[in-house]
C-alpha cells in the first residue's frame, strides 16, 4: 500500500510503497477513505510523542470500510462503514470497566503507538470495543473529523465542561478543534467568545456562531477582554491550541467557579506547564483535562449530527491526496490553519 511515513523526527516524510497491515485477532484492518490532518500528527512528526518509534506513519482521525477482521471479533464485517476515536480502548482494564475508555490504561493510538491512517490502510486494536458505525449518509470526510477533534470538542464542552445554556463560553485556539467546540457550545445554547490571533479564523468562528471574537494578536491582555465582554468572566473556557500563553489566557478568562478545560497538547522539555494557581483558589475554579471521547458515547454526538443541530461537514475546507501531505503537515507548524483538511487515500 501507499502511505506517508516519515524517518527521522522533524525531516520531510515521503509517500511511498510499505507492506499491507494484517488485523490483530481481536482487530481489524480498514481501508482508509478519508483522515483529517491535526495539529497532533505534527506534534508526533517534532519528535513530541514519546509513543512513536521510527521509521512511522501518522493519522488518527479516520473512518472507511472494514477490510479485514481478526479471528477473535464479532460485531464487524468486511465492508462496513466505520469511524474510530483515536484512543482505541482494551475494554477490559478497571479504567474501561468504570466506562472511561478515553482514559483506558492500555490504550493504543493509531499513528502513535502504531502505524496510522495516512496510508491506504490502518490496523484497529479491539474492534467490537471502538469501532463506531458510519451512517450511510454520511461523507467518510465528515466521519474522519469525528474521532478526534470533533469528538474531542464534543466531551470537552459536554461532558467534561458541563456547558448549560444561556453560559458563556470562551474557545481561545479556533483550528479544528476550537471550531468544533465553537459550533457545539453555540447549538447547547450558550454566548461563545472565540480568541485567536487569525482574521480567517475567527470570521469561521463567527460563522460557526460565536457572538464575541477577540484578535489576541491585536489585544494586550486577551483574558481582560474576555472578562470584560463576558460581564465578569466566562462560565466555561477551553484552551483548544495548547501553549503556555492559551493555557493561562483562557484560566485568566472564567469567572468565580469558571470550569477551564485544558484541550490542546502542552508538550514541554520537562513535561510541567506554568498555571495561575492562585486565581484558581481565589476564585475556586475548577481545571479540567479532556481527552478524546470513549465510542459507546458517541450515540449522542452522532444523533446531533443526523438531525442537523451539528454540522462537522461544514468544517472540511480543504482535501488533499497522499502526495499533497508532508508539505501539509509541514504546513501545520507555522500555520495551524483555519478550518480542516481532510486527505483521501486513493484519490
Ligand atoms: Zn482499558
Ligand atoms: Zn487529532
Amino acid at each position: 500500500m501507499r502511505a506517508v511515513v516519515f524517518d527521522q523526527y522533524g525531516e520531510p516524510a515521503q509517500v511511498r510503497e510499505v507492506p499491507d497491515p494484517h488485523p490483530p485477532e481481536h482487530g481489524v484492518v480498514v481501508r482508509v477513505e478519508a483522515t483529517g490532518l491535526c495539529r497532533s500528527d505534527w506534534h508526533g512528526w517534532q519528535g513530541h510523542d514519546p509513543d512513536i518509534t521510527l521509521p512511522h506513519v501518522p493519522g488518527h482521525e479516520l473512518a472507511g470500510t472494514v477490510e479485514a477482521v481478526g479471528t477473535r471479533v464479532s460485531a464487524w464485517h468486511p465492508g462496513d462503514r466505520v469511524t474510530v476515536p483515536f484512543v482505541c480502548a482494551c475494554g477490559t482494564c478497571p479504567t474501561c470497566k468504570a466506562g472511561d475508555h478515553q482514559i483506558c490504561e492500555r490504550q493504543t493510538q493509531p499513528g502513535f503507538t502504531h502505524w496510522g491512517s495516512f496510508a491506504q490502510y490502518v490496523a484497529l486494536d479491539h474492534a467490537d470495543v471502538n469501532l463506531v458505525a458510519v451512517p450511510q449518509d454520511m461523507a467518510f470526510s465528515t466521519a474522519a473529523s469525528l474521532g478526534c477533534r470533533f469528538a474531542t470538542a464534543f466531551r470537552a464542552v459536554v461532558q467534561q465542561g458541563r456547558l448549560a445554556a444561556g453560559e458563556w463560553v470562551a474557545v481561545h485556539g479556533c483550528g479544528g478543534v476550537g471550531l468544533s467546540a465553537v459550533m457545539i457550545a453555540a447549538a447547547s445554547g450558550a454566548r461563545v467568545v472565540a480568541v485567536d490571533v487569525s482574521p480567517g479564523a475567527l470570521a469561521l468562528a463567527r460563522k460557526f456562531g460565536a457572538t464575541e471574537c477577540v484578535d489576541a494578536s491585536g489585544a494586550k491582555d486577551t483574558a481582560a477582554v474576555v472578562r470584560e465582554l463576558t460581564g465578569g468572566g466566562a462560565h466555561l473556557s477551553l484552551d483548544a491550541l495548547g501553549s503556555p500563553v492559551t493555557c493561562a489566557a483562557s484560566v485568566n478568562s472564567l469567572r468565580r467557579r469558571g470550569r477551564h478545560v485544558q484541550v490542546g497538547l502542552l508538550p514541554s522539555p520537562d513535561g510541567t506547564t506554568p498555571v495561575p494557581m492562585a486565581r484558581a483558589i481565589a476564585l475556586e475554579l475548577e481545571l479540567l483535562g479532556s481527552h478524546g471521547m470513549a465510542a459507546h458515547t458517541y450515540p449522542a454526538m452522532l444523533e446531533l449530527v443526523r438531525a442537523g443541530v451539528l454540522r462537522p461537514d461544514l468544517l472540511v475546507t480543504s482535501t488533499i491526496t497522499l502526495d499533497a501531505t508532508p508539505e501539509a503537515l509541514a504546513a501545520m507548524g507555522t500555520s495551524p490553519g483555519a478550518g480542516v483538511t481532510v486527505i483521501e487515500p486513493w484519490s
